[in-house]
């Protein structure tokens, strides 16, 4: 899903909104179960983009207590600002792909395009969470004797024999 900003500028355009959904989204770091709704307002002004927006999805993800897969809702802002790459020139006298300014992150515009499916791509890690549970009740790897005949890890091991002598 890529915006054109040559297009827009034919099309003396400065301001779009786009409302859309994504069906699939390659990552490493996720995989949705549902398609990403998004909301985008797009602004043009003096050779630079400014993107503001929000979207929601599903991903799935093993709970870090009891290792089932679930599904967790998430959502979340987009902001991307770009700025042409002459203009960029100008602004930085070295050429980088970012540049870091007051905590503020721009982009050089790559080929008068931007690519909306990494820019949510990069917000979703934003928010995924870094310690997955499934929900609040939870209640763990309930049985741990599933696990003997696993070839388990003695680590595992050593706290499975404590569990059993326990419940004898
Ligand atoms: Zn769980």
């Amino acid at each position: 899903m890529k915006i054109n900003l040559k297009k827009l500028k034919e099309e003396n355009k400065s301001y779009v909104t786009i409302n859309d959904s994504l069906s699939t989204l390659d990552s490493e770091e996720f995989q949705i179960s549902k398609p990403i709704d998004f909301n985008i307002e797009l602004s043009l002004v003096d050779n630079e983009v400014f993107i503001k927006g929000n979207f929601n999805t599903k991903v799935k993800l093993e709970c870090g207590k009891c290792l089932n897969e679930f599904h967790h809702h998430l959502e979340g802002e987009i902001e991307g600002h770009f700025i042409e790459k002459n203009k960029m020139k100008k602004i930085i006298s070295e050429l980088e792909d970012e540049y870091e300014n007051n905590g503020e992150i721009f982009e050089e515009l790559k080929d008068d395009e931007i690519d909306l499916a990494d820019l949510i791509r990069e917000h979703i890690i934003l928010e995924l969470p870094t310690y997955p549970i499934c929900s609040d009740n939870c209640q763990g790897v309930e049985n741990f004797e599933n696990y003997i005949d696993d070839g388990v890890d003695p680590r595992w091991q050593q706290l499975i024999d404590l569990t059993n002598k326990k419940n004898k």
